[in-house]
């Protein structure tokens, strides 16, 4: 007797490539995923197109991971027919989580975004130059630019995240075993991450240490052992989902936070600002009026040289949209 296996899909929308990557770094676990689901759409591994995805049955995928950011209008109609296939949709990774890297992109709109590349590189860019200098691109259809960058959830509904960039294979297999069980957890749990920060499974000493002020990282060699945040270093791992075993302090770099923000209801920039204030202590009169003791805290912060891929380097996408609204109480 055959026994058929639960439909899996992996597709990448705005995506450096590096999830699928993590995907194989399961290395001999693959041949228990194998075993288990049976992979029926993943343009990456497979020899699958769009059109065999369209003529999949609605509902016959069991799991879609669906990693990276949506940036243009192919990304949407793709996640959106993923959705239609796809009884269980995950965010997988920290760009389709919270918009990653690429959502740093929305400091700029995408006409300014368009308009720097085409001149800085119109010979390689199809399109017309019009009399008055101006560059219209030729883009494929339907790619043309969203106007910002978005995480997946903002424009489809998805049941579980997987966060990280890109996630720790460990924990991913834990996720994808999780996604295999019955009963499943409450829609909105985040998978493969912890209740916990980072710092709680950093193996540096705290000290009760607060610096006046922060450094660049270049600038010092840290002491082994001992906490960089507490050595002036920027370090986001109180901010940031535990799930990584503190991969990054543990080798001597400071965490960049790609786990995303620990507070799923708070806006990562304003989470990841007030934590790094709490942290330094700069030297402060008495009296000091509310001007007085801001500036001294923007000079104790001003080591911080790109704010913003400091900040909240991986779920830009929800400054502008507000928190995730996921439970941090139930994660897998
Ligand atoms: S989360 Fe990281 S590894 Fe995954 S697609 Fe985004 S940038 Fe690449
Ligand atoms: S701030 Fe960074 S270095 Fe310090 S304990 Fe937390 S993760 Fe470790
Ligand atoms: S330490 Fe921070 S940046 Fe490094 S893998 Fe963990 S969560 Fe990501």
């Amino acid at each position: 007797m055959t026994v058929s296996r639960p439909a899996m899909a992996i597709y990448w929308t705005g995506s450096c490539g590096g999830c699928e990557v993590a995907f194989l770094n399961l290395d001999e676990a693959l041949l228990g995923i194998g075993r288990d689901w049976e992979l029926s759409f993943c343009p990456c591994l497979l020899d699958t197109k769009r059109a065999d995805l369209e003529a999949m049955a609605d509902g016959s995928i069991a799991v879609t991971l669906l990693n990276g950011c949506l940036r243009s209008g192919e990304n949407l109609e793709m996640a959106r027919l993923l959705r239609l296939k796809s009884r269980l949709l995950v965010a997988f990774g920290s760009c389709a989580d919270g918009g990653g890297v690429p959502a740093l992109a929305n400091e700029a709109s995408a006409a300014q975004l368009l308009s720097r590349i085409c001149d800085t590189a119109a010979d390689a860019v199809p399109g017309q130059r019009g009399d008055d200098g101006t560059f219209s691109p030729e883009l494929p259809a339907p790619s043309p630019l969203l106007p910002r960058v978005h995480a997946v959830a903002e424009l489809v509904d998805v049941d579980y995240v997987i966060p990280g960039c890109p996630p720790e294979p460990d924990r991913l297999l834990d996720a994808i075993r999780t996604l295999g069980m019955s009963p499943l957890p409450p829609r909105g749990t985040v998978l493969g991450c912890t209740s916990r920060s980072v710092c709680d499974d950093c193996p540096r000493e705290k000290r009760n240490h607060r610096p006046q002020r922060l450094v660049r990282s270049c600038a010092i060699i840290p002491e082994e052992g001992w906490c960089l945040l507490e050595q002036g270093i920027a370090c986001m791992g109180m901010a940031t989902r535990g799930g990584c075993g503190a991969l990054c302090p543990t080798v001597h770099a400071p965490c960049t936070g790609c786990y995303g923000t620990l507070d799923p209801d708070a806006v990562p920039v304003a989470a990841s600002l007030s934590a790094l204030s709490a942290a330094v202590l700069p030297d402060i009169p008495h009296p000091a009026d509310d001007r007085t003791v801001r500036e001294l805290y923007r000079a104790a912060l001003s080591a911080v040289a790109d704010p913003l891929g400091t900040l909240c380097r991986y779920d830009g996408a929800r400054n502008l949209a507000g928190g995730t609204g996921q439970s941090g109480a139930d994660r897998g």
